[in-house]
């Protein structure tokens, strides 16, 4: 099994290096990871500017090679040739803090999984659940054997075209970790707000700040489980296309033409 590894929090994170150790159990590991932080990148195709690929030594003297390109780009390179060999499994990760609800349009971790999935390879996003601005060194040991049991079932070849998994692992040891369960997506709560300051010059300058979201731990969903000490599972889909409207949308008188 040759395995693709990239992330969005660039290639010398640790939740990139605790994954690729659990993941040398299971097959050959060729990591092409972003060469800074990209979170909350969404999904990105870099079309006016080249794209540089430059060889890196990860801590333990194991070879990786970095993109200036964001995480969707590194798949797409990896994918589309710049790999010799063929890939049997995307697995992006592992950020170090969950994607939840909405969360999985604005996650690099998440959209470099669906670039896997665009070019029809099983793809993967894991994200650990550690608790925001944790700060000091998190163990991201459970969540990459998870990761790694994970990857070995989907690399089978079960899931659909253009559909791949979104996982968030909570941030307990192994023993308490209860299980795993298969979910959608729970309702993100967005606590952003618009913060305007003044630079040196005089002039206004904007940033989205504001808490942490939060989110409604419903049963059944990414934020329930995660809740309850479950892995989470959610298998989502390419095709965006709200099928209940369509119907409904047809019968609308339609001002136009
Ligand atoms: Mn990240």
């Amino acid at each position: 099994m040759h395995i693709l590894v990239t992330n969005d929090d660039g290639v010398t994170a640790p939740g990139l290096f605790a994954l690729i150790q659990e993941l040398r159990r299971a097959g050959e590991v060729s990591i092409l990871a972003p060469d800074h932080n990209w979170s909350a990148s969404g999904h990105v195709k870099t079309l006016h500017r080249p794209l540089r690929v430059k060889e890196t030594v990860l801590p333990d003297g194991s070879r990786a090679l970095a993109s200036d390109g964001a995480p969707s780009d590194c798949v797409a390179l990896a994918v589309l040739g710049l790999l010799s060999e063929p890939v049997d499994v995307v697995v992006s990760g592992i950020n170090p803090n969950a994607n939840l609800g909405h969360d999985v349009t604005y996650s690099g971790t998440v959209t470099a999984a669906m670039e896997g999935s665009i070019w029809g390879i099983p793809s993967l996003a894991v994200s650990l659940d550690a608790p925001e601005n944790g700060g000091g060194v998190l163990d991201y040991g459970p969540a990459a054997r998870i990761a790694t049991r994970i990857a070995r079932t989907v690399a089978g070849g079960r899931l659909p075209q253009h559909t791949l998994l979104n996982v968030n692992v909570p941030y307990l040891p192994d023993d308490q970790i209860r299980g795993i369960q298969i979910t959608r997506q729970g309702l993100r709560i967005y606590r952003d707000q618009l913060v305007r300051r003044t630079d040196p010059r005089g002039k206004p300058y904007y940033w989205i700040g504001g808490d942490a979201p939060t989110g409604v731990p419903e049963e059944g969903t990414d934020i329930g489980a995660l809740a309850a000490g479950y892995v989470s599972i959610t298998p989502l889909q390419l095709d965006l296309t709200s099928y209940t409207l369509i119907e409904a949308m047809r019968a609308w008188e339609w001002d136009v033409i």
